[in-house]
Formats: structure tokens, C-alpha cells, sequence
């Protein structure tokens, strides 16, 4: 590359250097004055740049210490640089966090998102890339074949919305396939501690019945007109929620 930075594909480094797609992501992510913004593998820092200038608040953590020195380094960049695994990292102020937007890296896409969700409860705004082959798992209606825990948060979360496709030459190196901006928008309603892990286990064995998974759902299936036989993939995001609240009542 141009700064002489040498990409490593097992971080899944694909850089952003599409100008007009930067300022399309940034703008998708509707900062407010005063929002803490986190962003997940900033890399060199194409988006941080510009969140910068939107906010005072902004954390990155990235995972390629050569790229958290160059971060720290650069002058028109003002945030928190953590040097970390972000699926190993504890304490970062997530419930604080009210705005999240990461160029995702595809090798660890599903379990940063799933880590998110279950940490990051107050954030009222998310913007990722994906690779464009995951949004059929991410918009998979129930019963499908498609259907799991990220189609499950993705709707309780609120809104999802495909905004656009960004083709492979607009990275350096480009990736293996085209990629699609999403941008998530808050509901009301906040996932309850736990969940993420319920919905995990949920899905454990997709083939098996629910109640195989997660005996505590054997009691209750009947109060929310669940057969007895009932797999993860024909149950309603909402009905999980409800499942999941029915249980945590019952055990306090
Ligand atoms: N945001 C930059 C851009 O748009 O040009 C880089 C995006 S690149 C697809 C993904 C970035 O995530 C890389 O900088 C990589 O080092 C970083 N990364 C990969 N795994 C990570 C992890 N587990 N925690 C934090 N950062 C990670």
C-alpha cells in the first residue's frame, strides 16, 4: 500500500477507500453533539477520521497493534484507541455507547454483531459493512432455512435497512466478494441480560426441538401457543422475548 502498510488477511483487512462510500457511511450514522461513538476495527482509519470531526467522544479499538500506533500517531484523529480483540475486550463503557459503526471483519462478522447487541443495549444507531452474501442471514424471515440468532436480534433491535452495495474496488486489497451497507435503528425495547446467550443456546442444534435446547421453555410453551414439538426456526423474534422474560420471571 501507498504508506508501505502491509494488509494482514487473517484480521481480514480490507480498507475502505471509496471517498463518496465513507461519506455515505458517516452520514448514515446521524451523530449528535455530545453521542459517544464506538467504532469496531477502525484500521486506518478511513471512517475514524471523519467520526472525529462529528464527535468528541469516540473510541476505537482495533486489534493490529501497528495499526493502533498509526491511529494514535495521527493528528486528525481524536479518540480512545484500545489495542484489543474487541471479543475478548470487557470494559469499554458499552452501555454508554450510543452510536456503533464498524467496517466489519467477515471472518469474525456474526460474533462482533452478537457481542454488540448484547452489550451495547443503549446504543440508538448501528451502521456496518457486510459482506452482501450475509444479508440473507441477517433479513431471514422465520421458518427459513436462513433463519437464526443474528436475524433474531437484527429485528428485535428495531429497523434494519439495506442502504447500499459497495464493490470490491472500492477496498485495498479488495475483498473476495461484493459487500452491503446496513444501518440498524432503535426500538423502544432493550435486550434483557442474557439473552444473546438464550438465543444462542436456542439454536444450539437447529434440527432438534426447543425444548432439547433450553429445558426451562418445557413449562411454558403452552401460554404463548408453542407446540410441544416446536424448533428455534419457527419461533418469532418477539415470542423469544417473551419466552425469555417468561423464564427469567419465574426464577427470581
Ligand atoms: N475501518 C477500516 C476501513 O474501513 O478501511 C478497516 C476495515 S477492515 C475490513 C477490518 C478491521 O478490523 C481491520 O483493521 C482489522 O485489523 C480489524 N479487526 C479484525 N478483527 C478484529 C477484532 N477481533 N477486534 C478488533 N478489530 C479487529
Amino acid at each position: 500500500m501507498s504508506n508501505g502498510f502491509l494488509p494482514e488477511s487473517k484480521f481480514g483487512q480490507n480498507f475502505l477507500i471509496d471517498e463518496d462510500i465513507i461519506g455515505n457511511i458517516i452520514d448514515l450514522c446521524g451523530i449528535e453533539e455530545g453521542d459517544k461513538v464506538l467504532e469496531i476495527g477502525p484500521g486506518l482509519g478511513s471512517l475514524s477520521v471523519f467520526l472525529s470531526d462529528k464527535t468528541s467522544d469516540l473510541t476505537l479499538i482495533e486489534i493490529d497493534k501497528r495499526l493502533a500506533s498509526f491511529l494514535e500517531a495521527d493528528d486528525k484523529i481524536s479518540a480512545a484507541v484500545i489495542s484489543e480483540d474487541f471479543l475478548k475486550l470487557k470494559d469499554y463503557g458499552a452501555s454508554d455507547i450510543d452510536v456503533v459503526v464498524s467496517n466489519l471483519p467477515y471472518y469474525v462478522m456474526t460474533d462482533i454483531m452478537k457481542k454488540l447487541f448484547a452489550e451495547c443495549v443503549n446504543a440508538r444507531k448501528m451502521v456496518f459493512m457486510v459482506e452482501k452474501d450475509a444479508l440473507a442471514r441477517i433479513l431471514a424471515p422465520v421458518g427459513t432455512k436462513q433463519y437464526g440468532p443474528l436475524a433474531v436480534f437484527c429485528s428485535l433491535y428495531g429497523d434494519t435497512k439495506v442502504e447500499f452495495d459497495v464493490p470490491r474496488n472500492c477496498f485495498v486489497p479488495a475483498p473476495n466478494t461484493t459487500s452491503s451497507v446496513i444501518s440498524l435503528t432503535k426500538d423502544d425495547l432493550i435486550l434483557p441480560d442474557g439473552f444473546v446467550k438464550f438465543i444462542n443456546r436456542c439454536f444450539a442444534q437447529r434440527r432438534k426441538k426447543l425444548v432439547n435446547n433450553v429445558k426451562e421453555v418445557s413449562g411454558i410453551l403452552a401460554q404463548f401457543g408453542l407446540d410441544p414439538q416446536v424448533r428455534a426456526e419457527q419461533i418469532e423474534p418477539h415470542t423469544f422475548y417473551e419466552l425469555y422474560n417468561a423464564i427469567i420471571g419465574a426464577s427470581v
